[in-house]
């Protein structure tokens, strides 16, 4: 297909991109049928992450459909609430994806109650309401009231972080009383501890706190059975075994809530590489609660890039290599790595948390003690990546934050080879490296614990990428690429990714905060050499790295430090590392970096739409074929979506 479409559309600060999967119409149709199972599976908890996100979300998205409907078009307002529908449609929930701060809407509030007064009785009853004056309020409430559920996951130091976070994973309780209830389950010593929290919201009811497990007869019933029914029916056209055993734990798991059952099924999964399809499916990342115990619901079904893999299963070969030369502290370094691999795929079908904004690289197990004796699998996504690229080579972006045109150029030649190694090497033996000190806690760094993680991947992928043991593997065809990488770390984390924070506002993110760490550390270690210098031209600024050498010589320095941290559970200073790097920004430098991407008029954040599969049959209703296409428009794919996946009841599952 080589006029592959690969933009959609563009509105807000979302770009809605298409990913296509190669070579699809070439397999054989019992793995397109294992695809399709699978894929249904991955969109049936939709409306998990929806409500996770949000107690309101479903409920909303429900009124906001109806409401679509009945608005007329001609309506001068109706571009207004399309927008607001939209970009409520892409953040799965009335919050940013990104910042989680809460969508408002932009048209005026009296609007709103005259398109309400189109809702017939009928409809309004639907809703759970029987006056048309409390449906109003709560809609007002949801949609203007900035101060309502303002933010859905909030990470501000010294306050309560449960009750201030908008998510749904707590009900009506404190930070104190979170922290006492799962602080009390960890204290008992095991061999296995399990990931207590994970897959349950918590509650307080008469008798104390209570866990709803997410499981089939429990929270989220509904949408599990379904999943659950899927899986049965991948399993039975499985490439292998060990598919079979995967599915039927991952099956008992969500039959049983038990993270025990969970635990056995990762260890399986991660022995299971020998078929070229593979999936997640489950409650999987922590990042949505503030605390780190509750898991957001995603899926990903994937196809194995066999050309791709062979070159990254170099770097995953020489786990033990890296390990040995990471700089950091003996102590610290794993003896022996084990299990380490990796793999490049091609998504078929994102769902959950990894829809529409897809992750570029994903590492599981979560679970720390499985990490350690089992391994982990990583992988990066090979077309998404793509997609990425196709869409940014004209954007403009590049040329307006390098500083001349040699970046420009190294970026043009080597950009997609250093961006794909940077995410091997990071994904692969990055967050697979480096030991704990004994009795330190893998929780030990609390809220600060993902930045410090995400940015010892980052740096351990930094510092390598300028070892001639990447020539030497023959990863790169000249060191040229590590340059195009620092160009493009350095430029992205002190200027170009704050076009995606609010004036005023402070960093939340953690990745954008791992990034604007790990560059202003290295740029004030740096000052005294003039390692990367801030130059003005035309009255913009610019970073210009002089000695490369010695900025390797940082990233190493750093690495070690924040290893350091990590391994001796050492919070204040995790504290003190995050707090003074990665969540301020400098205003003046903000504010011409919103002027100039501004101009530009690209999107700062993406999405993706998924293809959509279709089983053909012949006419005595046998399967022959599974077909795929991408025509969707955005909206068409999410109200399809809606529809056949909605399973959660609204009005009841919510509030
Ligand atoms: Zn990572």
């Amino acid at each position: 297909m080589p006029d592959f479409e690969y933009k959609v559309e563009q509105f807000a600060d979302l770009r809605i991109l298409r990913y296509q999967i190669p070579n699809f119409n070439d397999l054989p149709l019992q793995k397109k049928l294992y695809i399709y199972y699978l894929s249904e599976a991955a969109l049936c908890g939709r409306d998990i992450i929806w409500d996770q996100n949000n107690e309101y979300n479903l409920w909303l998205r429900r009124c906001m459909d109806l409401m679509y409907t009945l608005i007329p078009k001609d309506d001068k307002e109706f571009a207004r609430f399309e927008e607001l529908y939209k970009r409520i449609l892409f953040s799965n929930g009335i919050h940013h994806h990104y910042s989680t701060e809460k969508l408002t809407a932009e048209f005026d509030k009296q609007k709103l109650h005259n398109w309400l007064e189109l809702l017939s009785n009928d409809q309004i009853e639907q809703l759970g309401f029987k006056k048309l004056s409390e449906l109003k309020t709560l809609l007002s409430q949801l949609l203007f009231d900035k101060t309502f559920i303002s933010k859905r996951v909030c990470q501000d130091d010294g306050i309560d972080l449960i009750q201030r976070s908008a998510n749904n994973f707590y009900k009506d309780l404190s930070q104190v009383e979170v922290e006492r209830f799962y602080n009390s389950r960890m204290n008992e010593a095991d061999k296995a501890p399990i990931s207590h929290g994970l897959n349950s919201r918590l509650v307080k009811t008469d008798d104390g706190l209570k866990e709803e497990t997410w499981c089939v007869g429990n929270k989220y019933t509904c949408s599990i059975e379904q999943i659950v029914f899927w899986l049965k029916k991948a399993s039975g056209v499985s490439e292998n075994k060990q598919q079979k055993q995967v599915i039927k734990l991952l099956c008992d798991y969500y039959e049983s809530g038990s993270l025990t059952t969970f635990d056995e099924y990762s260890i399986e999964w991660l022995k299971e590489n020998d078929g070229d399809i593979d999936f997640i499916n489950g409650f999987i990342e922590v990042y949505g609660d503030p605390l780190g115990f509750k898991a957001t619901w995603e899926s990903l079904v994937n196809v194995t890039d066999k050309e791709e893999t062979k070159k990254a299963a170099l770097i995953s070969e020489n786990a033990q290599w890296f390990e040995s030369h990471s700089p950091v502290m003996d102590k610290h370094r794993k003896e022996k790595v084990t299990g380490v691999s990796m793999k490049v795929i091609n998504a078929i079908m994102l769902g959950g948390d990894c829809y529409p904004a897809s992750p570029l690289g994903i590492n599981l197990p979560n679970a720390e003690w499985i990490r350690e004796l089992h391994g982990s699998k990583a992988v990066s996504l090979q077309n998404i990546s793509q997609a990425y690229e196709m869409a940014s080579l004209s954007s403009g972006v590049i040329e307006e934050f390098a500083f001349d045109e040699e970046e420009i150029t190294l970026h043009k030649q080597y950009g997609s080879i250093a961006d794909n190694l940077h995410t091997h090497l990071h994904e692969c033996v990055g967050h697979g490296s480096g030991k704990l000190e004994s009795g330190v806690r893998s929780d030990a760094l609390k809220a600060y614990g993902s930045v410090i993680e995400e940015a010892r991947a980052d740096l351990f992928g930094l510092y390598f990428m300028a070892d001639e043991k990447m020539l030497e593997l023959n990863l790169v065809p000249s060191m040229d690429v590590a340059k195009a990488q620092y160009n493009a770390y350095i430029r992205n984390g002190l200027m170009v990714q704050m076009a995606r924070i609010n004036i005023g506002a402070n960093i939340e993110q953690t990745h954008m905060r791992n990034r604007q760490l790990v560059a202003k550390w290295v740029m004030q270690k740096g000052m005294e050499q003039n390692t990367i210098q801030q130059v003005t031209k035309d009255g913009k600024n610019y970073f210009v790295i002089n000695d490369y050498k010695e900025l390797r010589r940082l990233f190493g320095l750093l690495l070690k430090e924040v290893q350091r941290i990590k391994s001796q559970g050492d919070y204040d200073a995790a504290k003190d590392l995050v707090e003074h790097y990665g969540v301020k920004v400098d205003p003046l430098l903000h504010k011409e970096v919103k002027e100039r991407y501004g101009q530009l008029n690209v999107a700062p954040y993406s999405g993706f739409l998924n293809p959509k599969l279709e089983l053909i049959k012949d006419d005595k209703e046998n399967i022959i074929n599974v077909e795929v296409s991408y025509k969707e428009s955005f909206l068409e794919q999410m109200q399809r979506y809606n529809k056949e996946y909605g399973f959660e009841n609204a009005a009841t599952c919510g509030f």
